[in-house]
């Protein structure tokens, strides 16, 4: 007998502080943080990661601004929080 689970996961993990900003959207001012989602296939019980975003996110609205990976590795360096 065999059966297929397949599903999509997408996980986040926080790398800290990306600076302080007024948001354009809803005008929070506050410390961005920055995000690495992660969007996972999963066949069967093997997770596979399909697609990695890289961005820092408004405390206020959830409005996000994408960066690229060296954009968000130097950032994540100089917040001194890089796990
Ligand atoms: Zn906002």
């Amino acid at each position: 007998m065999m059966f297929f689970f397949i599903g999509m996961h997408t996980s986040e993990k926080d790398f800290g502080i990306e600076g302080y900003h007024t948001c354009t959207r809803c005008g929070h001012v506050g410390d961005w943080h920055l995000i690495k989602a992660t969007t996972w296939l999963i066949l069967l019980i093997l997770p596979i990661p399909i697609r990695v975003r890289y961005f820092s996110r408004c405390p206020g609205c959830g409005g996000t601004a994408e960066m690229t990976k060296e954009e968000f590795m130097e950032a994540a360096n100089r917040s001194g929080d890089l796990r």
